[in-house]
């Protein structure tokens, strides 16, 4: 043998090759390979407004087709800026406080480079969105993991409190929060704001489903809290506002003293987010307020459609303040496996996908008897999967299984 052969590779990225195919992929994939109606990965089987459209398919045939501004375009700037002071009373200034990214993803990322060194500390909140935790740990920074717990969803106050420390640089906060469906109150924002200011921390606030608001809830921006405002960066996504989830496009605000870090995180990851796209999503902002109570109260109606249907099946579904999602206890259906054991056996038996909740949860103890549906589907999908998840629990029931799994 040659002994001056080259010696075999060295491994790849330690962090990467560790993190899984995220659960949304999977799951769809396995939605995809049985035919299953998918209520798992939240995206709506529904098209975004007309006008939207329309201004996305014009802005594509009149020559703007070139690399935009590295921060956006001036009309989403623009539409975002006036976006805040319209919902939130935010006075934000288009030119040094705002910045486009593509999608709330890109966002979170941005948001987190700016501010975190290695061995920072950032809390985070479980149940979390999957790219939380493994962007933290890219960066070099510690997660420090507070945990809510179904069915309250309560924030674990001491708890947060004693997660906070001198090297807490970062919260990340998901409100309204998926999977949980919970919308933090004024009260729950207060104590964060404490908490952050107490430290000299900064807050990076995961506020895509800030339109998708139920009951009377209202979404508050932990941004418009006193002594917030230069500490926070706000991310919002025009998937979640306008229903068209394939397009990625996200937009930060923060102040002018954050915003040019988060801009030079955006220039490494991406530089810029499709012009045409941007001046659509421009245009979608520009919608009047009939839009956007529109779209929370024909979501409202999804969920209580879905929420109800699933309850009648003998599910213990949990209540949802906004997001896409409505979490459901399927214990009481007799069901003998974990929640993973669980989406993928109604996938494959009932032709229905949901995703597990505990995909959601990073460390050890998470709950397992809870499933993720997405409500936001035509009704006559929400429908057809409720038939069958009915003519599903009928075989169980009628086999015996359902009941003797239970008992
Ligand atoms: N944050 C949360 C909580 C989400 O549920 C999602 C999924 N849509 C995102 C961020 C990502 O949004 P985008 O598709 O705009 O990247
Ligand atoms: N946000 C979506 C969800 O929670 C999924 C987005 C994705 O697939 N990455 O279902």
């Amino acid at each position: 043998m040659n002994a001056t052969a080259n010696p075999p590779l060295k491994p790849q990225n330690a962090l990467l090759s560790s993190t899984g195919t995220t659960v949304f992929t999977v799951m769809s994939a396995l939605a995809v390979q049985h035919g299953a109606i998918n209520l798992g990965q939240g995206f709506p089987d529904y098209e975004g407004p007309e006008p939207v459209l329309r201004a996305a398919a014009e802005a594509l045939l009149d020559h703007r087709n070139q690399y935009p501004p590295l921060t956006g375009v001036p009309e989403l700037r623009g539409a975002v800026a006036e976006a805040n002071r319209r919902f939130y009373g935010l006075e934000i200034d288009p030119v040094s406080e705002v910045v486009v990214t593509s999608g709330a993803t890109e966002a979170i990322t941005a948001c987190l480079m700016a501010v975190l060194d290695p061995g920072d500390e950032c809390v985070l909140i479980e149940p979390l969105y999957d790219t939380y935790l493994p962007v933290v740990r890219m960066l070099g920074a510690v997660p420090k993991l507070v945990r809510l717990t179904p069915p309250k969803w309560e924030l674990p106050r001491a708890e947060l409190a004693a997660a906070f420390g001198p090297r807490t640089k970062a919260i990340l906060l998901n409100s309204p929060m998926n999977p949980a469906g919970k919308v933090f109150t004024a009260a729950e924002l207060a104590f964060v704001a404490d908490l952050v200011q107490r430290h000299g921390a900064y807050a990076v606030c995961d506020e895509v489903y800030e339109h998708l608001t139920f009951d009377g809830w209202s979404h508050i921006p932990l941004m418009t809290l006193p002594g917030m405002r230069e500490r926070c960066m706000r991310i919002g996504s025009a998937g979640k506002t306008f229903s068209l989830t394939g397009w990625k496009v996200g937009y930060i605000t923060a102040d002018k003293s954050l915003a040019p870090n988060v801009a030079k995180a955006h220039q490494l990851l991406t530089f810029t987010t499709p012009p045409n796209l941007q001046r659509a999503v421009a245009v979608g902002l520009g919608m009047d307020d009939a839009y956007f109570a529109g779209l929370s109260t024909a979501l409202q109606a999804k969920r209580d459609r879905l929420a109800a249907g699933l309850s009648a099946l003998g599910f213990g579904v949990l209540p949802t303040q906004g997001s896409y999602f409505v979490t459901a206890d399927f214990r009481p259906l007799g069901f003998a496996g974990d929640d993973v054991a669980f989406c993928r056996h109604i996938t494959e038996a009932a032709k229905v996908t949901a995703i597990p909740v505990s995909a959601f949860y990073a460390g050890e103890g998470a709950p397992t008897h809870y499933a993720r549906f997405a409500f936001c589907k035509d009704d006559a999908v929400l429908d057809e999967a409720l038939g069958r998840l009915a003519a599903w629990k009928g075989a169980r029931d009628a086999s015996g299984v359902g009941v003797r799994a239970a008992g």
